[in-house]
């Protein structure tokens, strides 16, 4: 067997001209989306990362400010610029950009984003009620991997889900998308147990680990659905996932690819909680 593909460039690109229409609407009504985005200190990974986010915004019409903090700038500095973006009328999204300075406590940094503004879904409010399943700002991985499913009309209902890392970013709040579509969802981490076993039982397998390769071609079963967040710099520079892709594309059934799967899409959700907060002002 060889997997059709999860194309997330493609259907980021679809998601974004829906959403383009949509801020043509919101600014005939006086409404302007606008996203704030943090970094504090220098990152190459992380300025790669907002540029993409900025190139999204822009190209549906939303304004976007960078705020590039010095490395030394203090939590209650960060604090500070947060607290004022909060009661700040034009802006409608905080993004504060992983990874800070050591010395920051980023919790309370995003504890400290007003719920309403947070769309990248990391504050305790938002992850509480994607728990309990109320409307929320859904963390834009899992949610664009969700979306992904549905676009390709993969019913999750049912379905044994398998999920490799326990993030609060990724792996964490995927559980609790997967649950709320009614899988049965088992969560591993760096200290389960027979973890090649548990995997080649699934029926979707969700890699969010951090490790190039690491889930191989026999931990799949046939006809899985196999999707891979992680982004790994390899030493030739080249990008790739956590799951070794010529060999799992043998046996599942669907397969996202690295580059050009998860990545592209988690933007778009980004894009589409700025277009909600902005409605919902
Ligand atoms: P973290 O480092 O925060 O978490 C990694 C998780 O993997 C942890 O739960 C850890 O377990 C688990 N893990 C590590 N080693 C093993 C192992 N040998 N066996 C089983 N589990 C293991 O990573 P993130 O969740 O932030 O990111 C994961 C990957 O996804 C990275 O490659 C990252 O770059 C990528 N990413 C991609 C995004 C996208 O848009 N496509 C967005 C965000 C992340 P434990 O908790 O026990 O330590």
């Amino acid at each position: 067997m060889s997997a059709e593909i999860l194309d997330g460039k493609e259907l980021s690109k679809k998601i974004k001209e829906n959403l383009k229409n949509e801020v043509d609407k919101l600014k005939e009504q006086g409404i302007n989306p606008k996203l704030a985005v943090i970094m504090v200190g220098d990152n190459s990974a992380s300025a790669v990362y907002v540029k993409n986010k900025s190139n999204a915004c822009k190209k549906v019409g939303i304004d976007f400010e960078e705020f590039l903090l010095p490395e030394e700038t203090t939590e209650d500095e960060l604090i500070e610029l947060i607290e004022k973006l909060n009661v700040d009328n034009t802006v409608d999204g905080i993004l504060l950009q992983s990874p800070v300075p050591n010395h920051i406590n980023i919790n309370r940094a995003f504890e400290t984003i007003s719920p309403k503004k947070d769309v990248d879904g990391f504050n305790a409010v938002n992850v509480g009620n994607l728990t309990i399943g109320r409307d929320c700002f859904v963390s834009c991985t899992p949610y664009g991997v969700m979306r992904m499913l549905e676009e390709y009309n993969i019913d999750v209902a049912g379905k044994t889900a398998v999920v490799i890392g326990r993030s609060n970013i990724v792996g964490k709040p995927m559980l609790q998308c997967l649950l709320s579509k009614d899988a049965t969802v088992t969560i591993c981490h760096s200290k389960t147990k027979n973890l090649e076993e548990v995997v080649s039982k699934a029926d979707i397998v969700i890699a969010a680990i951090g490790k190039p390769n690491f889930v191989t071609g026999n931990m799949i079963k046939d006809g899985a659905v196999v999707i891979d967040v992680g982004i790994n710099r390899l030493e030739d520079g080249k990008l790739c996932g956590d799951v070794n892709f010529e060999e799992a594309s043998q046996k599942a059934s669907y397969i996202t690819p690295v580059p050009g799967g998860v990545g592209p899409m988690t933007v778009a959700m980004l894009v589409e909680n700025v277009v909600k907060a902005a409605k919902q002002k």
